[in-house]
Protein backbone atom coordinates (compact mmCIF):
# COMPACT_ATOMS: atom_id res chain seq x y z
CA UNK A 1 0.00 0.00 0.00
CA UNK A 2 1.33 3.34 -0.93
CA UNK A 3 1.65 6.17 1.74
CA UNK A 4 -0.48 9.19 -0.32
CA UNK A 5 -0.82 12.46 1.55
CA UNK A 6 -2.94 13.85 -1.15
CA UNK A 7 -5.83 12.97 -2.85
CA UNK A 8 -5.51 13.60 -6.32
CA UNK A 9 -7.62 12.70 -9.61
CA UNK A 10 -4.92 12.30 -12.40
CA UNK A 11 -6.36 11.55 -15.80
CA UNK A 12 -4.29 8.80 -17.51
CA UNK A 13 -2.93 9.95 -20.73
CA UNK A 14 -5.17 7.01 -22.45
CA UNK A 15 -7.84 9.56 -21.87
CA UNK A 16 -7.95 11.19 -24.64
CA UNK A 17 -9.52 14.89 -25.11
CA UNK A 18 -10.80 16.22 -21.91
CA UNK A 19 -13.17 18.32 -23.79
CA UNK A 20 -14.85 20.15 -20.64
CA UNK A 21 -14.62 19.16 -16.69
CA UNK A 22 -15.16 21.34 -13.31
CA UNK A 23 -14.78 20.79 -9.82
CA UNK A 24 -16.09 22.08 -6.91
CA UNK A 25 -12.40 21.59 -4.97
CA UNK A 26 -10.37 22.94 -8.29
CA UNK A 27 -7.27 23.63 -6.63
CA UNK A 28 -7.13 20.13 -5.32
CA UNK A 29 -8.73 17.75 -7.32
CA UNK A 30 -8.44 19.57 -10.48
CA UNK A 31 -4.85 20.30 -11.25
CA UNK A 32 -4.88 18.16 -14.88
CA UNK A 33 -8.15 18.93 -15.86
CA UNK A 34 -8.99 21.75 -17.94
CA UNK A 35 -11.93 24.51 -16.30
CA UNK A 36 -15.02 25.71 -17.66
CA UNK A 37 -18.23 26.94 -16.88
CA UNK A 38 -20.72 24.03 -17.26
CA UNK A 39 -20.12 23.03 -13.94
CA UNK A 40 -20.50 19.59 -12.18
CA UNK A 41 -19.83 18.16 -15.96
CA UNK A 42 -16.60 16.45 -16.75
CA UNK A 43 -16.73 14.74 -20.74
CA UNK A 44 -13.77 12.92 -21.96
CA UNK A 45 -13.13 10.16 -24.91
CA UNK A 46 -11.86 7.03 -23.74
CA UNK A 47 -11.13 4.82 -26.98
CA UNK A 48 -14.16 4.73 -29.11
CA UNK A 49 -16.42 5.97 -26.40
CA UNK A 50 -17.61 8.95 -24.45
CA UNK A 51 -17.74 9.20 -20.75
CA UNK A 52 -19.51 12.03 -18.98
CA UNK A 53 -18.94 12.56 -15.13
CA UNK A 54 -22.17 14.30 -14.06
CA UNK A 55 -21.87 15.78 -10.56
CA UNK A 56 -25.76 15.35 -9.03
CA UNK A 57 -24.34 17.40 -5.85
CA UNK A 58 -21.11 18.07 -4.01
CA UNK A 59 -21.31 16.82 0.01
CA UNK A 60 -18.63 15.82 2.57
CA UNK A 61 -18.71 13.16 4.66
CA UNK A 62 -18.43 13.64 8.31
CA UNK A 63 -15.75 11.88 10.76
CA UNK A 64 -18.88 10.43 12.77
CA UNK A 65 -19.63 8.06 10.06
CA UNK A 66 -16.43 6.27 10.96
CA UNK A 67 -16.63 5.23 13.99
CA UNK A 68 -14.11 2.93 14.28
CA UNK A 69 -10.86 5.56 12.71
CA UNK A 70 -8.38 6.28 15.36
CA UNK A 71 -7.20 9.93 15.56
CA UNK A 72 -4.07 8.94 13.42
CA UNK A 73 -6.79 8.35 10.42
CA UNK A 74 -8.96 10.97 11.53
CA UNK A 75 -6.01 13.63 10.99
CA UNK A 76 -6.92 12.97 7.11
CA UNK A 77 -9.84 15.19 8.06
CA UNK A 78 -8.32 17.81 9.37
CA UNK A 79 -8.98 20.64 10.04
CA UNK A 80 -13.11 20.28 9.12
CA UNK A 81 -13.26 16.64 10.50
CA UNK A 82 -14.72 16.12 7.51
CA UNK A 83 -13.84 14.56 3.99
CA UNK A 84 -14.55 16.24 0.58
CA UNK A 85 -17.13 13.99 -1.42
CA UNK A 86 -19.25 13.83 -4.18
CA UNK A 87 -22.55 12.43 -5.33
CA UNK A 88 -21.27 11.62 -9.27
CA UNK A 89 -23.33 9.42 -11.79
CA UNK A 90 -21.57 8.60 -15.30
CA UNK A 91 -23.08 8.52 -18.82
CA UNK A 92 -21.27 6.35 -21.30
CA UNK A 93 -21.88 6.72 -24.42
CA UNK A 94 -20.89 3.92 -26.38
CA UNK A 95 -21.69 1.99 -29.80
CA UNK A 96 -24.66 3.82 -30.58
CA UNK A 97 -25.92 3.30 -27.08
CA UNK A 98 -26.53 5.58 -24.13
CA UNK A 99 -25.76 4.15 -20.80
CA UNK A 100 -26.24 6.04 -17.21
CA UNK A 101 -24.78 4.42 -14.43
CA UNK A 102 -27.04 5.50 -11.17
CA UNK A 103 -28.90 8.38 -11.28
CA UNK A 104 -27.67 10.09 -8.39
CA UNK A 105 -30.72 11.89 -5.14
CA UNK A 106 -32.39 13.15 -8.11
CA UNK A 107 -31.26 16.80 -7.52
CA UNK A 108 -29.72 18.07 -10.58
CA UNK A 109 -29.57 15.22 -13.11
CA UNK A 110 -32.02 16.39 -15.55
CA UNK A 111 -30.58 19.73 -15.32
CA UNK A 112 -27.34 18.15 -16.21
CA UNK A 113 -29.20 16.56 -18.70
CA UNK A 114 -30.58 19.67 -20.46
CA UNK A 115 -27.38 21.20 -20.27
CA UNK A 116 -25.62 18.38 -22.12
CA UNK A 117 -28.92 18.57 -24.84
CA UNK A 118 -29.76 15.02 -24.25
CA UNK A 119 -32.94 13.78 -23.40
CA UNK A 120 -34.38 11.41 -20.96
CA UNK A 121 -35.74 9.44 -24.09
CA UNK A 122 -32.24 8.89 -25.05
CA UNK A 123 -31.01 6.79 -22.57
CA UNK A 124 -31.07 3.14 -23.40
CA UNK A 125 -29.61 1.72 -19.93
CA UNK A 126 -29.17 2.47 -16.39
CA UNK A 127 -26.92 0.27 -14.24
CA UNK A 128 -27.42 0.52 -10.72
CA UNK A 129 -25.05 -0.56 -8.30
CA UNK A 130 -27.61 -0.48 -5.41
CA UNK A 131 -31.07 0.92 -4.56
CA UNK A 132 -29.81 3.72 -1.60
CA UNK A 133 -31.78 6.58 -2.05
CA UNK A 134 -28.63 8.60 -3.44
CA UNK A 135 -28.09 6.44 -6.34
CA UNK A 136 -32.12 5.77 -7.64
CA UNK A 137 -33.49 9.04 -6.29
CA UNK A 138 -32.55 10.55 -9.85
CA UNK A 139 -35.18 7.47 -11.66
CA UNK A 140 -38.24 9.47 -10.98
CA UNK A 141 -39.51 13.06 -11.59
CA UNK A 142 -42.37 13.34 -8.88
CA UNK A 143 -43.87 9.59 -8.87
CA UNK A 144 -43.29 9.26 -12.27
CA UNK A 145 -40.59 7.58 -14.32
CA UNK A 146 -37.55 9.96 -15.97
CA UNK A 147 -36.57 8.21 -18.02
CA UNK A 148 -39.72 7.61 -20.47
CA UNK A 149 -37.57 4.24 -22.88
CA UNK A 150 -34.40 3.27 -20.51
CA UNK A 151 -34.30 -0.46 -19.37
CA UNK A 152 -32.98 -0.19 -15.38
CA UNK A 153 -31.17 -2.76 -14.30
CA UNK A 154 -30.23 -3.87 -11.15
CA UNK A 155 -28.75 -7.28 -9.43
CA UNK A 156 -31.08 -9.95 -8.61
CA UNK A 157 -29.93 -9.96 -4.93
CA UNK A 158 -30.42 -6.16 -4.06
CA UNK A 159 -33.86 -6.35 -6.03
CA UNK A 160 -35.02 -8.92 -4.00
CA UNK A 161 -33.90 -7.77 -0.44
CA UNK A 162 -35.36 -4.05 -0.59
CA UNK A 163 -38.95 -6.00 -2.22
CA UNK A 164 -39.24 -8.36 0.31
CA UNK A 165 -38.15 -7.61 3.74
CA UNK A 166 -40.38 -5.47 5.38
CA UNK A 167 -38.18 -3.46 6.84
CA UNK A 168 -35.61 -2.45 4.33
CA UNK A 169 -39.01 -1.56 1.97
CA UNK A 170 -40.33 0.33 5.49
CA UNK A 171 -37.14 2.49 5.52
CA UNK A 172 -36.72 3.10 1.79
CA UNK A 173 -40.06 3.07 -0.03
CA UNK A 174 -38.49 4.94 -3.11
CA UNK A 175 -38.00 1.28 -4.27
CA UNK A 176 -41.81 0.56 -4.25
CA UNK A 177 -42.17 4.10 -6.52
CA UNK A 178 -39.40 2.93 -8.82
CA UNK A 179 -41.01 -0.71 -9.29
CA UNK A 180 -44.80 1.28 -9.68
CA UNK A 181 -42.70 3.85 -12.10
CA UNK A 182 -40.95 1.40 -14.47
CA UNK A 183 -42.46 -2.07 -14.11
CA UNK A 184 -41.61 -4.32 -16.72
CA UNK A 185 -38.32 -1.89 -17.39
CA UNK A 186 -36.74 -3.21 -14.12
CA UNK A 187 -34.05 -5.98 -14.92
CA UNK A 188 -32.77 -8.13 -13.15
CA UNK A 189 -28.53 -9.90 -13.43
CA UNK A 190 -26.73 -12.26 -11.82
CA UNK A 191 -23.44 -11.47 -11.02
CA UNK A 192 -20.84 -13.00 -13.02
CA UNK A 193 -22.47 -12.85 -15.98
CA UNK A 194 -22.71 -10.13 -19.14
CA UNK A 195 -25.51 -7.97 -18.76
CA UNK A 196 -26.08 -5.03 -21.81
CA UNK A 197 -23.49 -3.39 -23.85
CA UNK A 198 -20.69 -5.40 -23.26
CA UNK A 199 -21.08 -4.63 -19.75
CA UNK A 200 -20.05 -7.19 -17.13
CA UNK A 201 -21.68 -7.24 -13.44
CA UNK A 202 -19.65 -8.19 -10.16
CA UNK A 203 -20.44 -9.34 -6.73
CA UNK A 204 -19.47 -6.17 -4.89
CA UNK A 205 -21.88 -7.15 -2.04
CA UNK A 206 -21.65 -6.03 1.95
CA UNK A 207 -22.11 -2.33 1.53
CA UNK A 208 -25.76 -3.35 0.21
CA UNK A 209 -27.15 -7.16 -0.21
CA UNK A 210 -26.76 -6.71 -3.96
CA UNK A 211 -24.46 -3.84 -4.10
CA UNK A 212 -22.54 -4.14 -7.85
CA UNK A 213 -19.03 -3.14 -9.45
CA UNK A 214 -19.59 -2.89 -13.45
CA UNK A 215 -17.15 -3.66 -15.41
CA UNK A 216 -16.93 -1.96 -19.15
CA UNK A 217 -13.64 -2.56 -21.25
CA UNK A 218 -11.05 -0.42 -18.98
CA UNK A 219 -13.55 1.04 -16.96
CA UNK A 220 -14.42 0.15 -13.24
CA UNK A 221 -17.77 1.71 -11.71
CA UNK A 222 -17.16 0.99 -8.03
CA UNK A 223 -20.55 2.43 -6.68
CA UNK A 224 -20.08 2.81 -3.06
CA UNK A 225 -17.09 0.45 -2.20
CA UNK A 226 -15.96 3.64 -0.62
CA UNK A 227 -17.45 6.77 0.39
CA UNK A 228 -14.51 8.89 2.07
CA UNK A 229 -11.57 8.88 -0.20
CA UNK A 230 -9.36 10.75 2.37
CA UNK A 231 -9.68 8.27 4.44
CA UNK A 232 -10.19 4.73 3.01
CA UNK A 233 -8.36 4.76 0.32
CA UNK A 234 -5.41 4.21 2.55
CA UNK A 235 -7.49 2.16 5.19
CA UNK A 236 -9.88 0.07 3.63
CA UNK A 237 -10.65 -2.19 6.39
CA UNK A 238 -12.32 1.10 7.56
CA UNK A 239 -16.12 1.20 7.11
CA UNK A 240 -18.78 3.75 6.99
CA UNK A 241 -22.06 3.37 8.95
CA UNK A 242 -23.79 3.33 5.46
CA UNK A 243 -21.82 -0.31 4.80
CA UNK A 244 -24.92 -2.95 6.20
CA UNK A 245 -22.92 -5.56 6.44
CA UNK A 246 -19.06 -4.86 7.56
CA UNK A 247 -17.15 -7.86 6.79
CA UNK A 248 -18.61 -8.30 3.69
CA UNK A 249 -17.84 -4.82 2.45
CA UNK A 250 -14.15 -4.99 3.79
CA UNK A 251 -13.85 -8.37 1.73
CA UNK A 252 -15.34 -6.34 -1.35
CA UNK A 253 -13.14 -3.21 -0.85
CA UNK A 254 -9.91 -5.30 -0.44
CA UNK A 255 -10.55 -7.31 -3.54
CA UNK A 256 -12.04 -4.18 -5.53
CA UNK A 257 -9.18 -2.58 -4.80
CA UNK A 258 -6.20 -4.99 -5.81
CA UNK A 259 -8.54 -5.93 -8.63
CA UNK A 260 -8.39 -2.29 -10.28
CA UNK A 261 -4.86 -1.83 -9.18
CA UNK A 262 -3.32 -5.30 -10.23
CA UNK A 263 -5.59 -4.68 -13.52
CA UNK A 264 -5.16 -1.28 -14.34
CA UNK A 265 -8.80 -0.09 -14.11
CA UNK A 266 -10.30 3.52 -13.90
CA UNK A 267 -12.02 3.41 -11.35
CA UNK A 268 -15.53 5.79 -11.44
CA UNK A 269 -16.39 6.29 -7.82
CA UNK A 270 -20.08 7.68 -6.86
CA UNK A 271 -18.49 9.52 -3.72
CA UNK A 272 -15.29 10.18 -5.21
CA UNK A 273 -14.58 13.93 -5.32
CA UNK A 274 -16.19 15.09 -8.67
CA UNK A 275 -15.30 13.95 -11.14
CA UNK A 276 -15.08 10.78 -9.29
CA UNK A 277 -12.49 9.37 -11.56
CA UNK A 278 -8.91 7.34 -10.46
CA UNK A 279 -7.20 6.30 -13.55
CA UNK A 280 -4.29 5.00 -11.59
CA UNK A 281 -5.36 3.35 -8.71
CA UNK A 282 -1.66 1.68 -8.23
CA UNK A 283 -0.97 5.23 -6.69
CA UNK A 284 -2.99 4.24 -4.02
CA UNK A 285 -3.26 0.27 -3.41
CA UNK A 286 -0.79 -2.50 -4.57
ZN1 LIG B 1 -24.13 6.27 -1.89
Amino acid sequence: MKQTSTYLVVILLTILGITSCQSNQQEKYQAELPSDTTGGICSMTIGHWELIALQDAHFTMKASLFPDADSIMLQKMEPAKEADASCNMFLLKKEGKNILFDAGCGYSLADKMEKLNISPEAIDYVMITHLHGDHIGGLLQGDSAYFPRAEIWVSEAEWRAWTTDSLLQQNNPLVAKIQTAYQNRIQNFEFGKPVVAGITALNASGHTPGHTVFEVGNLLVFGDILHAADLQLENPFLCATYDMDKVKAINARVMFYNYASQNSKIVLGMHLPFPGIISDFSQYWE
